[in-house]
């Protein structure tokens, strides 16, 4: 048998080959290596069918406890988002390594957590190591699409089977440049995380020809409105989990990453105003019509803030219709557990410098179907990341530190053991 370490880099070369790009989002090929990697190892896995004709699959794997204890969780998705091939410089889903990195689509948005988690049950099994609570691995579909016949599907339908107490998932990495500007090491903790509110902005007026302009026209009407959100800063608000992590760290420097944690964030995504294709340069359309991508912080109410925007918007010819909208309750998990002590303890023996920190994730994960159920979910992945490779997260040239996997797939490994491990 290989090294550990060796072993979680082949594994995830061989996990980022298998191409589970959503849309389409079939990921049965990928539940099916994952499922002969846990068997050769006789883990029972079971899989759990959302659609099959879609290949929507969700596979559950079980490092049976004593039961003294109530479940740990590790979660994962197998899905990733697409790629333009062009803005790469490696094959995306060629698994390349070059300079120290591990190139792939899924090498950081999350197979490669995917990978440590199944490292450390294998390694728990191999060591025929006593448990006090179940170990269970859960790789679900269609994160990337909103969890749905995912995540949500197997808290839905299958709770009773797993009904953790603590999830792993994603959301925290070592980073680099996130909330310091300098390269002071941090180790953030997904402790929470915001809430998606997209809106529709539209207007209608009669169109016409635009060599005579009417009094009101549609794209001038949302245009203007637009100008008035562009220029509205959401009032700052310190969160508790905020407060923590400027406790720890001091003032927090004005990184945008930082921005994104202590307010409300508004960004508009989509601009929509003319007639025809190509667009007609001559032609006032008839309607215009915008979509605002708004993050709220963890509490805060959408209705309370939708009224605060018409306020801004201030413009009654302005129809606001929601397109997303927060379907969950956001919960805070408590970081005042023996797993985050021991999360903590563990990385600083590799990392002795660095800091730990719970923290606000500004993106949407699956945890908060767990978090809704009462499980204490965090987002955590023990190597450094930083602001540089982050970026490349949904874009091009993804790529993971080879060493960052190594370390991370160690104080993974030594993180599970000692929460389940029987005392
Ligand atoms: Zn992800």
């Amino acid at each position: 048998m290989s090294h550990p370490d060796q072993e979680a880099v082949q594994l995830l070369k061989e996990y980022i080959r298998i191409k589970t790009i959503n849309p389409p989002g079939d990921v049965t090929p990928a539940a099916d290596f994952l499922k002969r990697v846990l068997e050769k190892e006789r883990i029972p896995v079971k899989l759990y069918w959302s659609n099959k004709t879609t290949g929507r699959v969700n596979l559950l794997a079980r490092l049976k406890g004593s039961g003294k204890k109530a479940p740990l969780l590790m979660l994962h998705h197998m899905d990733v988002v697409p790629v333009d091939e062009r803005g790469w410089t490696e094959l995306p889903f060629g698994s390349a390594e070059k300079d120290g990195y591990l190139y792939g689509r899924g090498s950081l948005d999350m197979k490669n957590y995917g990978i440590v988690q199944l490292m450390s049950m294998l390694q728990l099994a191999r060591d025929s190591v006593q448990l006090d609570r179940d170990l269970l691995l859960l790789a679900v579909c269609d994160e990337e699409i909103g969890g749905e016949l995912g995540a949500g599907w197997m808290v839905k339908n299958h709770w009773d089977e797993m009904a953790p107490e603590f999830v792993l998932d994603e959301g925290g990495f070592g980073t680099e440049g996130f909330f310091t500007h300098d390269d002071k090491l941090i180790f953030s903790i997904g402790v929470a995380e915001k809430q998606m509110l997209a809106l529709n902005l539209s207007v209608k007026r009669a169109p016409g020809h635009a060599s005579m302009p009417p009094k009101e026209s549609a794209n001038f009407i949302l245009a203007e409105a637009l100008g008035r959100v562009a220029a509205y800063e959401t009032p700052e608000s310190i969160t508790p989990v905020a407060q923590a992590m400027n406790e720890r760290l001091g003032d927090l420097d004005a990184t945008l990453y930082n921005n994104a944690v202590r307010r409300n964030t508004i960004s508009l995504t989509v601009l929509n105003g003319f007639v025809g294709d190509p667009p007609k340069t001559n032609v006032i359309p008839e309607r215009s019509e915008a979509v605002l991508d708004c993050r709220l912080l963890p509490g805060q109410d959408k209705d309370d803030f939708l009224q605060e925007l018409k306020k801004v918007i201030n413009d009654e010819r302005i129809v606001i219709r929601p397109v997303m909208e927060p379907k969950q309750k956001s919960v805070v998990s408590s970081y005042d557990t023996e797993l985050f002590c021991i999360m903590e303890e563990e990385t600083a023996k590799t990392y002795p410098d660095s800091i730990t920190l719970p923290h606000l994730v500004i993106y949407g994960t699956d945890s908060r179907y767990f978090r809704e159920r009462g499980a204490i979910c965090y987002g955590f992945f023990p190597g450094p990341v930083s602001m540089e490779e982050y970026s490349r997260i949904h874009g091009n040239d993804e790529r993971i530190r080879v060493e960052s996997l190594k370390n991370a797939t160690e104080i993974y490994c030594n993180v599970v053991r000692r929460f389940c491990e029987t005392d």
